[in-house]
């Protein structure tokens, strides 16, 4: 099973896609025959869907028999000939082919409990942001605004920088609280716990923890459950940011990272990352009160329409089948260690956790800087600077040969630039 997941078999795809076309164009040729606006009452989905995703790919046949029978029935149909409500959304062929294209180019919806998907992890972290400062002004008054205070650490994406600006939190009360190796990048409880300690004695108002599950840097994992109970102790909102990571928590045995997520106000990861669906899809979870049956999803996003992301999530789901997706992600992380033990088998090179290897003048910074260069201009492979790390193993089309690949290209390039010294 290991590996043996084609996410981009080309032959599947002109066969899938050759039914899914048909499919479509079937749907337009009987769209009078449903009845325009959806009949079925809201939450009529989650009795007919199963509790899980299933464990093995299912076949293409079921799915759209499954999205005839269940899905189509929630769905009001704005392409009806029928339809007179609002204002026009035009559809068209050349619009479904031009998706198609997007798709290819570009590399939830209707549930309950408090899921719902969003564009980006961007806008995951604002709108809980927001959801968050408002709580707390209703409880301190709208006047707060300056002493509200938002914890995360240096390693965090700057997401979260953007999202405070927009959120208006005063800049001078975004803590960027520094991580070191010694805890692999992670932050540390003691230092969260000063920081708001001191902005108590300030007069402030701790409100906001944003920990990480997976940095982009550093792949680093706050101490989930830890920083749950502090923020819960102090009455703050608690988000985790699994946009990259997320997706490994499929497999039990990486599920440990997420250990204390019960203790989260709000959970994201990206689904367009690394988990085969094309942007945009990024999963969010919040802890919401369930006393309505209806979820008004536009007061959940920044938009009032929203895109039927699920739909496409739904498909990976059902079409790989969980094992696979397991597979998948595993596979990645094996060639990723093949990475770091041919790095180690070379003398040359340092599998460093902290930026470059110390030389006399610059600290390597020239060398490492030189060596992306010419890895980058062979246009054989394509690596990214960071200050920690730089090669990230994740695209659906990699394979062995690649890793190998890759590092002769490194090693090449290596000896060119090392030829001087
Ligand atoms: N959070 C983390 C940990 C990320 O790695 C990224 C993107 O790399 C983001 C947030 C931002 O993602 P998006 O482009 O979906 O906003």
């Amino acid at each position: 099973m290991e590996g043996s997941l084609k996410p981009m078999d080309a032959e599947q795809l002109r066969e899938y896609g050759h039914r899914m076309v048909d499919f479509i164009a079937d749907y337009y040729k009987s769209i009078e025959s449903f009845p325009v606006l959806s009949q079925v009452k809201p939450g009529y989905l989650t009795e007919l869907l199963p509790e899980s995703a299933p464990n093995d790919p299912e076949c293409l046949q079921d799915i759209f028999d499954d999205i005839l029978q269940k899905i189509i029935p929630g769905i009001t149909h704005w392409q009806s000939p029928d339809y007179f409500a609002y204002f026009p959304s035009n559809s068209s062929s050349s619009w479904i082919l031009g998706r198609n294209a997007q798709c290819w180019i570009e590399h939830c919806g209707t549930f309950r409990q408090g899921w719902v998907i969003q564009g980006t992890a961007s806008e995951a972290i604002l709108v809980v942001l927001l959801a968050a400062r408002d709580k707390i002004l209703r409880k301190v008054g709208k006047k707060s605004l300056e002493k509200l205070v938002v914890y995360a650490s240096d390693q965090t994406h700057s997401a979260l920088q953007k999202a405070c600006q927009i959120a208006g939190i005063f800049p001078e009360n975004l803590r960027v609280l520094k991580t070191d190796l010694t805890s692999n990048y992670a932050l540390s409880l003691e230092v969260v716990s000063e920081a708001i300690s001191s902005d108590l004695s300030a007069g402030l108002i701790p409100f906001f923890i944003c920990a990480t599950v997976g940095t982009t840097s550093s792949a680093a994992v706050d101490p989930i459950s830890e920083l749950g109970k502090l923020a819960k102790a102090f009455n703050m909102w608690f988000h985790i940011d699994a946009a990259y990571a997320g997706s490994a928590c499929i497999c039990p045995e990486y599920r440990h990272y997420i250990d204390g997520v019960e203790e989260a106000d709000s959970f994201g990861m990206n689904a367009h990352k690394w988990f085969l669906t094309n942007f945009d899809c990024s999963v969010l979870w919040v802890q919401a009160s369930q006393e309505n049956a209806v979820v008004d999803f536009k007061d959940w996003q920044i938009p009032l329409g929203r895109r039927f992301r699920s739909l496409k999530l739904w498909l990976v789901l059902r079409l790989y089948g969980v094992a696979n997706l397991q597979s998948y992600i595993r596979n990645h992380i094996r060639l990723a260690e093949q990475f770091e033990q041919l790095i180690t088998s070379d003398s040359r090179f340092e599998y460093a956790s902290a930026l470059f290897p110390p030389n006399d003048q610059d600290n390597g910074y020239k060398l490492n800087h030189g060596l992306l260069d010419a890895v980058n201009s062979s246009g054989k492979i394509f690596l990214s600077h960071t200050g920690i790390s730089s090669c990230a193993v994740g695209a659906p089309l990699t394979e062995d040969r690649h890793i190998k690949t890759a590092w002769q290209v490194l090693q090449e390039q290596a000896s060119t630039l090392l030829k001087p010294y």
